[in-house]
C-alpha cells in the first residue's frame, strides 16, 4: 500500500508474482480505504491464496498489532491484520511496508546472502527496512523521516517535521522541483525524462535529490555499517541512474572510515514490486506460524 497507488497480487514461496490488480489509493476516509482493501482482496482470494501478506506505511505496535497513523494514508488507530483475519478466516502477516521491502531484498533480492543491510524506498514519500544480525528489524523505522536538511522544507502528510529525507527525496519533492522548472502542470516523471534527455536544469534537481539521498545513507552507514543499501521505490528506480553518482559521493563523504571506501549502493531487484513481494513474504510467515 503506498499513498498513491495499492498493488496487490498473488506470490509464490519463491517470489514468483502471480496476477496483480493495481488501484488508486482512496484517500477520502479509512472506511473508503479499508471497502477498496476487502475487494481486492476477495478478487484475489479466489485464486486459492493460503494467507494473506500486508505492507503498509504505518509504524505497527509490536505488542497490541495495532497500527499508528499513517502519514500518508487515511489510516489511524488500526488493528488491520485481525479486522482481516476475522473477515477473511486465514492467517494474515502484516508488516511496515518499509521493513516488508527490506525482506524482500534480503529473502530474494539485490541483497540476498548478506547479514546487515539497510533498504530505502523512493515513492510518493521514502520508506526504510533494516536486517542486522540476519533477522528483520521488526520494529519503528521510519528511514524517511531523518532529517538531511537543518530547518528545510516542511515534511508530507502528517508528518509536521522539516527537512527530512521525504521532504527532499521522494517522488513528491521531485515534482515541487518539476512545477519550479516548467509550471504547474509537471511532475516528476517529467523531471526524470528531461534529465535523461540532458536539460541541463532537470539534471541539476536530480543531483540535488541525490545528495540528500547520500547525505541520508552515509548516516545510515555510520549507524548499522550495513554490507549494502538498496535502492527502490517507483521513483528510485525510474531515477536510479541519476541519482545512483551523486548518492554515492554524499554518502562516501559522510561515512567514517573505513566504511566509506567500501558502501555498496545497488538497486533494488524487484523494482516497484519489491513491498509487493515483500508482503507475500510476510503472509508466508503468518501461514508457516512464524508471526
Ligand atoms: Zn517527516
Amino acid at each position: 500500500m503506498g499513498g498513491t497507488k495499492i498493488l496487490a497480487g498473488t506470490l509464490a514461496r519463491d517470489g514468483t508474482v502471480g496476477r496483480t490488480i493495481e488501484v488508486q489509493t482512496p484517500t477520502s476516509s479509512q472506511e473508503a480505504f479499508l471497502v477498496e482493501l476487502d475487494a481486492l482482496l476477495e478478487q484475489l482470494l479466489s485464486d486459492g491464496a493460503g494467507a494473506i501478506g500486508v505492507g503498509v506505511p504505518m509504524n505497527i505496535d509490536r505488542k497490541t498489532g495495532i497500527g499508528h497513523r499513517a502519514v500518508n494514508l487515511p489510516l489511524e488507530e488500526l488493528d488491520l491484520a485481525r479486522r482481516l483475519r476475522e473477515r477473511f478466516g486465514i492467517p494474515v502477516g502484516l508488516e511496515n511496508d518499509g521493513n516488508a521491502i527490506a525482506l524482500a531484498e534480503w529473502r530474494l533480492g539485490a541483497a540476498r546472502g548478506t547479514d546487515d543491510l539497510v533498504a530505502l524506498a523512493l515513492g510518493t514519500g521514502v520508506g526504510g527496512g533494516i536486517v542486522l544480525d540476519g533477522r528483520l528489524y521488526r520494529g519503528w523505522a521510519e528511514l524517511g523521516h531523518v532529517v538531511v536538511d537543518a530547518d528545510g522544507p516542511p515534511c508530507q502528510g502528517n508528518c509536521h517535521g522539516r527537512g527530512h529525507l521525504e521532504a527532499v527525496a521522494s517522488e513528491e519533492a521531485a515534482e515541487r522541483a518539476a512545477r519550479a522548472l516548467w509550471g504547474e502542470d509537471a511532475d516528476a516523471h517529467r523531471l526524470v525524462r528531461e534529465a535523461l534527455g540532458g536539460d541541463e536544469a532537470a539534471r541539476a534537481a536530480l543531483e540535488r535529490i541525490g545528495h540528500y539521498l547520500g547525505l541520508a545513507i552515509g548516516s545510515f552507514v555510520n549507524i548499522f555499517a550495513p554490507e549494502v543499501i538498496v535502492v527502490g521505490g517507483g521513483f528510485g528506480i525510474a531515477a536510479w541512474e541519476l541519482l545512483r553518482d551523486p548518492a554515492f559521493q554524499a554518502a562516501r563523504r559522510e561515512a567514517l572510515e573505513p566504511a566509506d571506501t567500501e558502501i555498496r549502493i545497488v538497486q533494488a531487484a524487484f523494482g516497484d514490486d519489491a513491498g509487493l513481494v515483500g508482503a507475500g513474504l510476510v503472509g508466508f510467515e503468518a501461514l508457516d506460524g512464524e508471526r
